[in-house]
C-alpha cells in the first residue's frame, strides 16, 4: 500500500513528502483525521489522569481521617490492645494493624489481612506520580494496597500503627477505562479517515468532473459543459464560471469561423468574375475591341473591390488584434465635419447634401479614423438612397449632468432598414438583402462597413444608435464626448 502504516514508521520524512503531492481528499483527510486522533489522545489521556487522581485522593482521605481519629482515641487514653477498636475506629474498608516494639501484633481488625512483612517485600518502587510521596503502594499478587504508616510513642512504648487501603477494583476499573479510551481513540481515529476519504471524494467529485470535460473540450467540439452541482457553493461557481467561459470561448471561435468562410466566399466573386473576363479575353479581345474594352473594365472594377474588401478586412484583423494604431489628438469636430461635407458635394450629383447645424466643439480622437466613420455612414446614406435624395447632417452641442456631448445625426430619406434587421447590420458581413443592395447604383456592398465604425466608435467612446423606417429613411445618432 502507498501510503501504509509500515512505511509510515520507517520513513515518515519521506512519506510526509510524498503527502505532498497526493490527492487534495488525501491532504484533507490525513490532517484532519490526524486533528482529531490528536485531540482524542489529549482529552482520553487528561479523563484517564483526573480519574486516577480522584481514585488515589479518595483513598488517601480515608487513610488519613482514620489516622486521626485513633491518634484522638488515644489522646483519651484507651489502652492498646485487642479492646482497642472496640468501636468505629476506623472508616469501613481501612484495616488498621499496630505493632509493639518487638514485633507482636496487639491490635489488627482483619485477621485475613496479608501479613505485613509480606506486604512491605511487595512494596512498589515507583509509585505513580499521583500517588501520596508518604503512602507506599504495594503490589501483591492479586491486590493492590495503599499503605500508611505511623509510629507512635504511648505511654513509654514505640508502636507501629499500619493502615491499610485496598485499592484493587479501582485499579482495575482504571486500567479498564485506559484499554476503552485507546481503543476508542484508535476508532475514531480510523473512523475519520475513512468518512474523511469519502465525503472529501464526494465534495471534489464537480471538481474532477472539471477536469475530464476539460480534457475532452477541443476546438471542434466546444459544445460541452461541466454539470453545475445544485449546491450554491464555490463549486457550483467554479463550474458556472468555466461554462461562461466556454460559451464566451465557443462564440469567439464560431464567430471567426464565419468571419473566415464569409471573407472567402466575398473574395470568389470577385475572383471568379476576373478569370471570366480574362477567359473571355484571351479568346475574343484580340480581335474584338469593344471586349477588349468592357474586359478591362470589369476586372478593374473587380480587383478594385477586392482590393476594398482586403483594406476592411486587414482593418478588422488589426482591430481584433489591438494592433491598429490610433493617433489620437485634438480635433475641432466642426472643422472636420464641414471638410467632408464639402468634399462630398463635390462628387455626390445624384443626391442633396446639408450641413443644416455645425457647433464647435473639439473632440480628442485619431483623425483619419474618425473622417473615416464619418464616410461610412455617408457612403450607406448615398448607396441606399435612390437618385434625387436628400442627405442631412445636424451637429447640436448638449451640455448635461453627464457632461459635455456633441450629438451628430446623419439622416437619409432612402430605402430605410427594417426593425428586425436594425442590430443586425452592425454585424460583420451582414448585409439585409444582397439583390437590393446591387440595384443601387451598381454598387455592391461587404457588410463591414458599419461593424469597422462601429470598433472606431467604441474606441472613442462615441454612443451610436439608428432610427429607421422601412422606405422613410434612416438617421443614424452618435453622442461624441467633447473634450472639458
Ligand atoms: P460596405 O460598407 O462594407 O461596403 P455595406 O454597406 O453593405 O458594405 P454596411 O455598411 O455594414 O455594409 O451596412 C450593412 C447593411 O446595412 C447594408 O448592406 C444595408 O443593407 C444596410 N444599411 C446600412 N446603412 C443603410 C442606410 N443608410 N439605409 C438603408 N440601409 C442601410
Ligand atoms: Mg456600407
Amino acid at each position: 500500500m502507498q501510503f501504509g502504516i509500515k512505511a509510515w514508521l520507517r520513513h515518515p520524512k519521506m512519506m510526509l513528502n510524498r503527502l505532498r503531492y497526493a490527492q487534495i481528499s488525501t491532504k484533507i483527510t490525513c490532517f484532519y483525521a490526524s486533528v482529531l486522533l490528536l485531540v482524542l489522545l489529549l482529552t482520553s489521556g487528561l479523563t484517564g489522569l483526573g480519574v486516577f487522581f480522584s481514585f488515589y485522593h479518595q483513598a488517601e482521605v480515608e487513610l488519613e481521617i482514620s489516622m486521626n481519629h485513633v491518634l484522638k482515641v488515644m489522646e483519651q487514653g484507651r489502652s492498646i490492645d485487642m479492646d482497642f477498636g472496640r468501636d468505629d475506629l476506623v472508616l469501613p474498608g481501612v484495616v488498621l494493624r499496630i505493632v509493639d516494639s518487638r514485633g507482636k501484633i496487639v491490635y489488627e481488625n482483619d485477621v485475613h489481612y496479608p501479613p505485613i512483612k509480606r506486604i512491605e517485600e511487595s512494596t512498589v518502587k515507583n509509585p505513580p506520580f499521583w500517588a501520596n510521596k508518604n503512602m507506599q503502594v504495594a503490589q501483591l499478587r492479586n491486590a493492590t494496597l495503599y499503605h500508611a504508616r505511623m509510629d507512635v510513642e504511648y505511654r513509654g512504648q514505640i508502636y507501629q500503627m499500619h493502615f491499610f487501603k485496598t485499592i484493587t477494583a479501582e485499579k482495575h476499573f482504571l486500567e479498564t477505562l485506559q484499554k476503552i479510551l485507546f481503543l476508542m481513540t484508535i476508532l475514531g481515529f480510523l473512523l475519520a479517515l475513512v468518512a474523511g476519504f469519502f465525503v472529501s471524494r464526494r465534495i471534489l467529485q464537480p471538481i474532477r468532473e472539471m477536469t475530464a470535460t476539460a480534457r475532452k473540450i477541443e476546438v471542434e467540439k466546444m459544445d460541452r459543459r461541466i454539470a453545475v452541482p445544485p449546491a450554491r457553493d464555490e463549486l457550483a461557481e467554479l463550474a458556472e464560471t468555466f461554462n461562461h467561459m466556454l460559451d464566451r470561448l465557443e462564440g469567439g471561435f464560431e464567430q471567426q469561423k464565419r468571419f473566415v468562410s464569409d471573407a472567402s466566399h466575398e473574395l470568389r466573386t470577385p475572383v471568379t468574375v476576373i478569370l471570366g473576363y480574362s477567359d473571355l479575353l484571351s479568346r475574343w479581345g484580340r480581335s474584338d475591341e469593344a471586349v477588349l474594352d468592357e474586359g478591362i473594365a470589369s476586372i478593374r472594377s473587380e480587383a478594385e473591390n477586392m482590393q476594398q474588401l482586403i483594406e476592411k478586412l486587414l482593418f478588422l484583423a488589426r482591430a481584433d488584434q489591438n494592433r491598429q494604431v490610433l493617433h489620437k489628438e485634438n480635433i475641432e469636430l466642426s472643422e472636420l465635419l464641414a471638410d467632408i461635407i464639402k468634399k462630398m458635394k463635390l462628387v455626390t450629383k445624384d443626391h442633396t447634401v446639408e450641413l443644416l447645424q455645425n457647433d464647435d466643439g473639439m473632440i480628442y480622437g485619431d483623425l483619419v479614423t474618425v473622417r473615416q466613420m464619418f464616410r461610412i455612414f455617408l457612403d450607406n446614406s448615398t448607396k441606399y438612397t435612390p437618385k434625387g435624395g436628400r442627405i442631412v447632417v445636424v451637429s447640436q452641442k448638449v451640455i448635461n449632468a453627464e457632461g459635455s456631448f456633441m450629438e451628430v445625426d446623419l439622416s437619409d430619406n432612402g430605402i430605410g432598414i427594417a426593425k428586425e434587421d436594425q442590430q443586425k447590420v452592425f454585424e460583420r458581413f451582414y448585409r439585409v438583402d444582397t439583390s437590393r443592395t446591387k440595384v443601387q447604383g451598381g454598387v455592391s456592398g461587404t457588410g463591414l462597413g458599419l461593424s469597422i465604425a462601429s470598433w472606431i466608435a467604441e474606441q472613442h467612446g462615441i454612443e451610436i444608435s439608428l432610427t429607421s423606417e422601412l422606405g422613410e429613411g434612416t438617421t443614424i445618432h452618435l453622442r461624441i464626448p467633447l473634450c472639458e
